[in-house]
């Protein structure tokens, strides 16, 4: 590590947290790793979504910077959201700009003219603008006077096939370091397979760094998944009954189905916007700017839509059908609660979706062994949706994290009650192999529920089914249980369902030990049951104000009039900068001023997210606000 300590500076890192951010305390391994980078240290940081990685290079930037020692460069894989990360920047008073092609010919010229004299803090550009030669000969100029501070790379798992979202000119940045190699670099990523990140050292040549990897919990995110009935109805009750009036991210498998989705919630009243790889670039830029910089949008989308992502205020991610792995899943779900207060993951699943992946793994090109390891992450998957007990243990396992039960989830909220369906699910495989025997083909999963429950439908009579020694045999199981049970046996692979013979239900190698009774299967009484209304814990019943329900403490009417007032006034402000609210102040910081009910610019200070150039530039309104609503409460 080329860690230099000795170096003096103008400010330390924990006086800029709180002079131009705001805030009182690091979060988690943000002061190690500012404090190295600053030192001039290289690091790879691993830290999860909404974990704070931006500060852990922002922050080393403005102490280098004002130690004279230049300009940042920020390599960031998405245009489309430089502008809104400069303009945060700017409202905290810290001099940065981008250079991408959203800019025209003058104002290129002008930033590159303030990159050449360093007159600038932090500069953001795509990784296709900094390998350009005339980039390079800039930044050539500004190593030759010492004048650049640090590298920070975002996304760094662009970099690795094996991450999850490969960009070819990301590989191209090895040659910052070959070039410049007296100049501190950080990369940052929130992907945590260990693949990738051996890949990201490699390729970036981040042998020497110090690297900080944070636990992936995110505590205030609440799991939940619940057994698909009428699934658009699900998420409409779980939508008016937790998040009425808050911002958030449905995910579904399919275009078709997410524009099903945003009309069903559209008519129901809800401010929902579809987005899909199928709508036209300017539709997509125009649905993703309101989710931005309104407040109570639901996105409805492909998974074409989130990374770079940083709206801090999503209350809740759904998955209407079920994502590929757990990683995806948890990259998903993770756009939720960046902001550290209460949010929730929902994730409603049922016997088809399962049968819809591993349809997809089996038909999709590719070697055995490829498919194979599909098959294993989709079962872990399942296992997930399937279990009885703590879902953040599993998932912090399956990234090597060992955890105890973690009291926000829906399985440790309300223990489902667990039944034993050993016999049911002997019943049910052999129901489908004295079928087999009788007709000489195979059926699909209603019919053998039929003849097990011992209904004399038309198809069963037509086959003579009725006459199968299981027919009526599981009469007491429902058909609700049934699907679980043949849920879980497709998830242990001791059932296949053939997607060429419509869906029809097949014996497997697996199935034998199941029948002789070798495997037990332990099965959810049922997971539709209702999870606690995490809006009652909340707000106690104060329906009508959802941002406040988020907010750390729960405000009396007098607060709750200034917490609104203020929120309007927010939205006047981002509007006339053309930013997205959330930049302007956090939910959060709003509600504690609410609750502080200020007279004066000295109860300001010390709010959380209330830095000394939003302080300036914002006290005097916010205490005027203050003052017109509510004051004396
Ligand atoms: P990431 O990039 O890791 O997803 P961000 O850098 O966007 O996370 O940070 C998530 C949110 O947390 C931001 O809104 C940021 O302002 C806030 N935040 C980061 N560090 C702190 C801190 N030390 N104290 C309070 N809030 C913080
Ligand atoms: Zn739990």
């Amino acid at each position: 590590m080329s860690a230099q300590p000795s170096e003096t500076l103008a400010a330390t890192p924990e006086q800029i947290l709180q002079d131009v951010f705001g805030y009182a305390q690091f979060r988690g391994a943000q002061r190690d790793i500012v404090h190295h980078v600053t030192a001039g240290g290289d690091a790879l940081v691993l830290m999860p979504t909404g974990g704070g990685k931006s500060l852990c290079y922002q922050i080393p930037a403005i102490a280098r910077h004002r130690a004279g020692r230049g300009v940042t460069v920020v390599v960031s894989p998405l245009i489309a959201l430089m502008h809104d990360q400069v303009g945060a920047l700017h409202e905290a008073g810290v001099d940065a700009a981008f250079l991408n092609s959203t800019l025209d010919w003058r104002e290129t010229q002008e930033i590159e003219g303030r990159l050449a004299r360093a007159d600038i803090t932090l500069l953001y550009a795509a990784p296709e603008r900094v390998t350009t030669p005339r980039f390079l000969e800039l930044l050539d100029g500004l190593a030759a006077r010492g004048q650049l501070a640090l590298f920070a790379i975002d996304e760094a798992h662009c970099v690795s096939q094996w991450g999850h979202d490969f960009r070819p000119e990301y590989r191209q940045l090895a040659l910052l370091h070959e070039r410049y190699p007296q100049v501190p670099r950080i990369a940052l990523t929130a992907t945590a397979d260990a693949l990738t990140r051996a890949d990201i050292v490699e390729r970036l040549q981040l042998q020497e760094a110090g690297q900080f990897v944070s636990s992936f919990d995110r505590p205030n995110i609440r799991y939940g998944i619940v057994e698909k009935k009428d699934a658009t109805t699900q998420l409409l009750r779980f939508i008016e009954r937790e998040h009425a009036g808050e911002a958030g991210v449905v995910y579904c498998q399919s275009r078709k189905r997410v524009e099903e989705v945003a009309q069903a919630l559209v008519e129901a009243g809800i401010d929902a916007l579809p987005y899909h790889a199928g709508l036209d670039a300017a539709v997509r830029q125009r649905h993703q700017d309101r989710f931005l910089r309104e407040e109570a949008v639901v996105m409805v989308a492909t998974i074409a839509f989130g990374m770079g992502i940083d709206k801090p205020d999503v209350r809740f991610v759904a998955h209407l059908d079920m994502p590929k792995n757990i990683e995806g899943y948890y990259q998903e779900t993770g756009r939720a609660g960046r902001d550290g207060l209460p949010a929730e993951a929902w994730m409603a699943y049922g016997l088809q979706d399962v049968v819809n992946q591993r349809r997809m793994i089996d038909e999709s090109p590719g070697p055995e062994e490829f498919k194979q390891v599909m098959r294993g992450k989709l079962d872990a998957l399942l296992a997930l949706a399937e279990a009885t007990d703590c879902r953040r243990v599993r998932l912090l396992r399956y990234f090597g994290e060992e955890s105890q039960p973690c009291g926000n989830c829906d399985n440790c909220l309300m223990p489902p009650a667990v039944w034993d369906g050993t016999d049911a699910a002997r019943k049910l495989l052999s129901t489908v192999y004295r079928v087999q025997q009788q007709s000489g083909i195979s059926f699909g999963a209603g019919h053998i529920m039929d003849i097990l429950r011992g209904k004399a439908t038309e198809k069963v009579k037509q086959f003579g089914h009725e006459r199968v020694s299981t027919f009526g045999l599981g009469a007491e199981f429902s058909e609700p249980q049934l699907r679980g049970v043949l849920r879980q046996l497709i998830a242990i692979g001791a059932i296949a369902v053939n997607a060429e013979k419509f869906n029809t239900l097949q014996l497997t190698d697996g199935s034998r030990a199941v029948l002789k009774g070798e495997v037990p299967v332990r099965l959810r009484e049922s997971i539709s049951a209702p999870t606690p209304s995490t809006r009652s814990r909340r707000s106690r019943g104060e329906g009508k104000a959802p941002a406040v329900a988020a907010a750390a403490a729960p405000l009396d009417a007098a607060g709750q009039a200034r917490f609104a007032a203020l929120k309007t006034w927010r939205a006047e402000v981002a509007k006339a900068n053309n930013l997205p609210a959330y930049v302007i102040f956090h939910d959060a910081t709003l509600a504690a001023i609410a609750q502080r009910a200020p007279a004066s610019l000295g109860d300001l200070q010390g709010i959380s997210g209330i830095g000394a150039s939003k302080l300036e530039k914002y006290g005097a309104q916010v205490l005027e606000v203050c003052a017109q609503n509510g004051l004396n409460g």
